[in-house]
């Protein structure tokens, strides 16, 4: 099996595979070569070319998602020495899982996966495959271990990174200013409708700015009732109570004019899903004036920049542009931006894990406990 690299590894999952594989980019964009590699050890078995045997490991460890990203903590130099391992020829696959730290269970922590091959001439014997994968694996959650604090995020105080984008944006430069709205990241299972951000850009006056995506199938609806060109008063947002966190949902009362509506029906020119279509419900674009804010039917992360251009706004045409993302949104928007601004506001993705009230998860774990050795 392929596994995505977000998963909390459990010992029956390990227990019911002959071979696991995972992602080792984030954004994901192998996809095609994780399940090529599960696919080609899994051929080679069935003809006796190979024979995998696997080795697991777990660290009671919860990384925030938003360090997760090769270029921004220890997974980059562990994904390196997985590469390099499977390319010698050490090992089949060696497999990261820095984990998803929003799931509440025994298993939440980051893990490792290795497949070694019991007929190489390494191996020796079933126990040397063994041995061999057991150390790559050591030494992929050594690396993390060692480095775990750089696994925790720091959050700033959501005024002052709107006010520094704000302030980024007056310098003339090429490419839009991105403020990235990590909270309420549908991908990982926000409501994609809190409007904490929102507010705070519309407060501190920023001009020229596209949204996207809220949603919200009512405001979708009454917009498409008014029609393209016509004003409309909205409350927007706001619908979903999460309780697990305490937060309650509260829209934003906005006047604006309809300036768009598509059936949401968009193909993936990036490097994400290249090719693929997907669906974003009814979509409609309210214009503030300052902001033109995309307004969907069903979740979406923004990932490609045709979630603007689908709908008409040209993404690289403006200054500010607000994403209700993570780190996925790096595969669309990263090479178009002048400058990123990470921006805390409110909702079950947040990076700050004391808003969650964990009853399964492991105990003692890092950072949430003081913990000094696996
Ligand atoms: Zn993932």
């Amino acid at each position: 099996m392929t596994l995505d690299y977000h998963t909390n590894l459990s010992p029956d999952i390990v227990a019911n595979a002959s071979v696991i594989t995972g992602y080792k980019t984030y954004p994901h964009v192998d996809m095609y070569e994780a399940g090529l590699l599960a696919g080609d050890i899994l051929a080679r078995s069935l003809r006796g070319a190979v024979r995998p045997v696997m080795a697991w490991g777990w660290l009671p460890l919860v990384s925030s998602v938003m360090r997760h990203a090769p270029e921004d903590g220890p997974s980059g130099d562990i994904l390196a020495y997985a590469r390099a391992t499977e390319k010698s020829g050490r090992v089949l696959a060696a497999t990261l899982l820095p984990g998803f730290p929003h799931a509440d269970t025994p298993y939440t922590g980051v893990s490792a996966v290795v497949v070694a091959d019991a007929l190489a001439d390494t191996a020796v014997s079933f126990k040397g495959a063994r041995a061999a994968a057991q150390e790559v694996c050591e030494r992929m959650l050594a690396i993390a271990w060692e480095r775990r604090a750089e696994y925790v995020f720091h959050p700033e105080p959501l005024a002052r990174s709107v006010a520094r984008a704000r302030a980024l944006g007056t310098n003339a430069q090429p490419g839009p200013i991105l403020l990235i709205d990590h909270c309420d990241n549908c991908g990982s299972g926000g409501a994609q409708d809190v409007m904490l951000v929102v507010e705070e850009i519309l407060r501190q006056n920023l001009d020229d700015v596209a949204i996207a995506p809220i949603r919200d199938p009512q405001a979708v609806a009454q917009m498409v009732e008014a029609g393209i060109g016509n004003n409309v008063n909205l409350l927007l947002g706001g619908k979903t109570d999460m309780p697990a966190i305490g937060l309650a949902g509260r829209p934003l009362q906005l006047a604006g004019r309809v300036r768009n509506i598509t059936d949401g029906e968009i193909v993936f020119a990036g490097p994400m899903y290249t090719g693929l279509k997907s669906h974003l419900g009814r979509t409609a674009v309210l214009d503030t004036g300052r902001a033109q804010i995309v307004v969907t039917e069903r979740h979406h992360e923004p990932f490609d920049l045709v979630i603007f251009r689908h709908c008409g706004i040209e993404p690289t045409k403006k200054r500010y542009i607000m994403l209700k993302s993570r780190i996925h949104y790096r595969a669309g928007f990263k090479p178009i931006a002048a400058h990123i601004v990470e921006c805390a506001g409110a909702g079950v993705t947040n990076a700050d894990l004391s808003v969650y009230r964990y009853r399964k998860l492991a105990r003692p774990i890092y950072p949430l406990d003081a913990i000094w050795k696996p």
